[in-house]
């Protein structure tokens, strides 16, 4: 849409109407769904009161699939068939899982899974990929937040580890479609924290993002001047929570258990997930209590009936604690910072309400973290305030982020080495162009493999794509020269392009990670979940066309009426003819009528777009108009 393109800073479509939008904490242990309402963010609960949704999804036997309490509820009665912790496995493959002796699932092994090389838990439903239940957990939010607000959602802010990779974040994306959630944008889980801190609005300042929720660890600095947040380090560990804390609960009550009782017989899945869930019980108890009871009885009989108090809990996750001060020492370090420069650092996710993890942190910084509000609300409630601005619902429609590439992005060179094209931490959106040559005299194709990771070695590193560049006029070696641009946008997605500079032969990937589902299998499973909501689809199909033709109506007018003199009569009246058309057929329900009558409008005012982009462009270079260029 040419026109839209180069509408007035700060003009939204629809001044005068609330667009719904949320944003969502797709979390690994609890996912959220938050909404800004007569400006204040709020999280949206269900029926029964609860905010917090349990990242859980059963399969049941009925055919039914169950979400949340009730799913985790029946998690140790149902292992095989009742998935938790799914976020660990988006964008992975079956060899990127390492203990899975300790999950109750099952995996569908290599050979079983030649189609996809995403990995895939076979269930009673059938072969379930995380994608597909990441989705479902997705769904119920879309419809609390729909049910609570009245209305069908415009866009969603769906928040992501800052450590999450290139194939992770298309897995969130792609689960989001399946949802049916239009995705504004990936944003940055500390990021998130710190705009619902209202950070923002402070003057300046540099502030750490400590979070640790139940299966992932991250640690953020985030600076901020002029408003603006800029992401200068993250780290973290991908595999560090508050299950960690619980499984050391557990194999200390098993200690106790088995020092108690000579023929101790080993564990089942059932009986696994029980003492996981009282362990956890008992560790949020301690929080505010000085001893827990984990009192209950195993399938085979015995019983367990184990004290716990508060100091032995820091004495037995001791280590745990000091573990996460190694990412936070070296995102430190990649920040250049010392603790005397940190202006403030938040407490985010459910485990930093444990004394010990804040007294860390507190003398790890040598100053008292914020906590005022919920740590595991908090992530939530800064993703609804940026959708919220991302619809345009705020006038000072001005709120920019800065996020950085968590891990380096590359491509591989002779010999299976790693040349660097963006090194991590770079802030985003970036483009980086290098030049490379050929290696053979007359090569006519080179084959350009992305990779993404610190290693200096190939094999070190995620595969992330590959493409092939044909048409290099031959030459000898070393002649050609090629430029790679690599292309990363706000999402922290990746395009890449090579481009051969004398003949202009190009070729360009937008990358699908390595376990990214194929446009087919997305398209396939629309279809398949789509099949029982075909008059929805219908009903959506009609909304969308509706919106964007009014979107677009009110921006050709606008754009007549400030910038109308820069054509002539004739052609201004040809484009009221195509909005008056447009505006007619926008009454009938007829999806493709509507978007081939925007269609139409879109060409009837290319000529007078390029007109405003001159005269704009001009502007811009007299120098009149930089005040409101810069963002
Ligand atoms: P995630 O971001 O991984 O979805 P959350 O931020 O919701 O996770 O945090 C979940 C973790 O927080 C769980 O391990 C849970 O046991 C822990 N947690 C929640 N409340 C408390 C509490 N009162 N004390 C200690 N840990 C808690
Ligand atoms: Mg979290």
């Amino acid at each position: 849409m040419a026109l839209l393109q180069i509408s007035e800073p700060g003009m939204s479509a629809a001044p005068h109407q609330h667009r719904l939008a949320v944003g969502i904490d797709l979390g690994t242990t609890n996912s959220l769904v938050a909404t800004v309402r007569s400006g204040m963010s709020t999280v949206l609960q269900d029926d029964h009161g609860h905010a917090l949704l349990p990242s859980v999804v059963r399969y049941a036997i009925n055919g039914e699939v169950i979400v949340g309490h009730e799913a985790q509820a029946q998690q140790s009665a149902d292992p095989a068939n009742t998935i938790s912790s799914v976020k660990r496995f988006m964008g992975r493959g079956i060899h990127d899982i390492v203990d899975r002796a300790h999950i109750p699932y099952r995996f569908v092994t290599s050979q079983q899974a030649q189609s996809s090389k995403m990995l895939q838990i076979d269930t009673r439903a059938g072969l379930k990929t995380p994608v597909e239940i990441s989705a479902e957990i997705l769904k119920t939010l879309k419809a609390r937040a729909e049910k609570s607000l009245g209305g069908e959602l415009v866009g969603v802010v769906i928040t992501v580890p800052a450590y999450f990779d290139d194939a992770q974040r298309q897995a969130t994306k792609d689960a989001a479609r399946l949802a049916g959630l239009n995705v504004l944008r990936l944003l940055n889980e500390p990021t998130a924290a710190a705009v619902a801190y209202g950070l923002d609005n402070a003057s300046e300042g540099t502030y750490v993002i400590y979070d640790l929720g139940g299966g992932t660890f991250d640690v953020s600095i985030l600076r901020l001047a002029k408003g603006v947040f800029e992401v200068l380090a993250t780290n973290g560990d991908s595999a560090l929570g508050g299950d960690d804390f619980d499984h050391r609960i557990y194999c200390w009550v098993l200690d106790k258990v088995r020092e108690a009782s000579k023929n101790f017989v080993p564990l089942n899945e059932e009986d696994t997930r029980l003492l996981l869930n009282k362990a956890r019980q008992a560790k949020e108890w301690l929080t505010d209590n000085f001893e827990a009871q984990i009192l209950c009885k195993l399938s085979t009989g015995t019983l367990v009936d184990v004290t716990l108090t508060a100091p032995q809990l820091v004495e037995i996750t001791e280590h745990l604690v000091t573990k996460t001060l190694s990412p936070t020492r070296k995102a430190m370090r990649d920040a250049n910072l010392s603790i005397e420069d940190i202006h403030g650092v938040v407490l985010v996710g459910g485990a930093t309400r444990m004394p010990h993890i804040r007294q860390a942190v507190e003398d790890f910084f040598k100053q008292e973290p914020l906590t005022n509000l919920d740590p595991d609300k908090v992530v939530a409630l800064g993703a609804a305030i940026q959708a919220n601005a991302l619809v345009g619902n705020r006038s000072d429609n001005d709120l920019l982020l800065l996020d950085v590439t968590p891990l380096s992005l590359g491509l591989e060179t002779m010999g299976g080495l790693v040349e660097k094209i963006i090194p991590r931490n770079s802030t985003l959106p970036i483009a980086r162009a290098q030049d490379f040559t050929t290696y053979k005299d007359g090569q006519t194709a080179m084959s350009i493999h992305i990779v993404q990771g610190e290693r200096e070695l190939v094999s070190d590193c995620r595969s992330l794509a590959r493409f092939d560049l044909r048409g290099i006029p031959p030459m000898a070696a070393g002649a050609a020269r090629i430029r790679v641009t690599f292309t990363v946008d706000a999402d922290g997605l990746l395009s890449v392009s090579a481009r051969e500079q004398s003949t202009g032969v190009e070729a360009h990937i937008e990358v699908k990670p390595s376990y990214g589902l194929t446009e087919e299998e997305i398209t396939n499973m629309l279809k398949a979940s789509f099949a029982s909501a075909a008059t929805d689809k219908k009903a959506r199909m009609l909304h969308e066309a509706r919106v964007s033709a009014g979107a677009i109506i009110q921006s050709v007018n606008l754009a007549l009426k400030n910038d109308g003199h820069l054509i002539n009569n004739a052609e201004q009246q040809a484009i009221r003819d195509e909005v008056a058309r447009l505006e007619a057929v926008a009454q009938a329900d007829d999806a493709h009528a509507i978007n081939q009558a925007v269609e139409k409008l879109n060409q009837a005012t290319e000529a007078f777009a390029a007109a405003r982009m001159n005269a704009s462009v001009s502007l811009a270079l007299s120098g009149k108009a930089i005040n409101s260029l810069e963002m």
